[in-house]
């Protein structure tokens, strides 16, 4: 008995010490735990979230992970829940969540986040068989639109309404971009769409089969979508930028922003700035460019980022 109690006397004193520990943690604006929404586990979101996590987790005392989930959608709703304190979400998701427009207009506005940095360049990819020919080339077609809670999907919606297409024309799947590989291999769909940094790991691999190609959306399809839909721009995938790939394409791309949770304190959000920003940083979208981090973001930024960009 006596030991029992002395035992639970222990407990309660570790217990104690935790919870005071975790105190001063947050009360020098340092939470428990952070978690960073991402995307699938083989695309950009997820490798970079996993980075960032272990510069973070090794620079502050709190653990830091990366979670999977379905994409850009999908982050929002897990910040706005309170199931993470980070997230990478398209510039044009991020943008209709904030005014609760397009597909937030039924769960409305939110705005209880803010932008850190806009990352590296997402391109919509628009990976295809060989023998397909252009975006009016997948009519017919079993294509997958990404996953569901990507904002990929929602590329996908436009691009195709820019060819005067819809779902109607073709036979649609939504896939992960690791899925989508896996059903292009066996012959289960013939084309998919990705929204992610270039090179995707998962269109890498696919590719050095030499089945793939990247599709173009062209100048004149590009040009209405911009005018439309102000979140993209026009950006060619180089030759060579996957193996076995030899032709340019000619597609648009949004942008990864980095977001906090509204309650995410200062003191976190400048670490992750200087994580970002550091000579040192190997991130997978390659270096963070100062302009491109604090350029035409629609929401407000984070105040520490503000603070860093009006400084640099
Ligand atoms: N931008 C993609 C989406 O939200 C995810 C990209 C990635 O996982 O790297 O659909």
């Amino acid at each position: 008995m006596k030991k029992h109690t002395a035992t639970f006397c222990a407990l309660v004193a570790v217990v104690v010490l935790l919870a005071a520990y975790q105190t001063v943690g947050r009360q020098s604006g340092l939470p428990a735990k952070i978690r960073i929404a991402t995307g699938g586990e083989s695309g950009v979101y997820h490798a970079y979230g996993d980075a960032l996590a272990e510069a973070l987790e090794r620079r502050m005392n709190a653990a830091v992970t990366a979670i999977p989930s379905g994409g850009s959608v999908d982050n929002v709703r897990l910040l706005r829940n309170g199931r993470a304190e980070l997230a990478f979400v398209q510039n044009d998701i991020m943008t209709y969540a904030y005014n609760g427009t397009n597909l937030f207009s039924t769960e409305g506005a939110f705005k209880d986040f803010s932008a850190v940095a806009a990352l590296y360049p997402e391109t919509c990819q628009i990976v295809a068989r060989r023998g397909v020919n252009g975006v009016t080339g997948l009519k017919g077609r079993r294509v997958s639109v990404g996953d569901e809670g990507s904002g990929t999907e929602l590329n996908a919606l436009q691009i195709l309404e820019a060819h005067g297409m819809s779902y109607s024309d073709m036979e649609v799947d939504h896939l992960s971009f690791a899925a989508s590989v896996a059903a292009f291999r066996e012959g289960r769909i013939d084309a998919f769409f990705c929204t992610a940094g270039v090179p995707t790991p998962a269109i890498r691999e696919l590719a050095a089969g030499g089945e793939a190609r990247i599709l173009s959306v062209g100048d004149a399809h590009a040009r209405s979508l911009i005018s439309q839909y102000p979140y993209y721009s026009q950006q060619t995938i180089p030759a060579g930028a996957y193996p076995k790939i030899d032709e340019k394409a000619e597609t648009v791309a949004v942008k990864a922003v980095l977001v906090a949770d509204g309650k995410l304190s200062k003191e976190v959000v400048a670490e992750i700035i200087k994580i970002l920003f550091s000579e040192e940083a190997v991130f997978p979208g390659g270096k963070v460019n100062r302009e491109f981090a604090a350029e035409g973001l629609p929401i407000p930024l984070h105040p520490a980022a503000e603070a860093f960009f009006r400084k640099n």
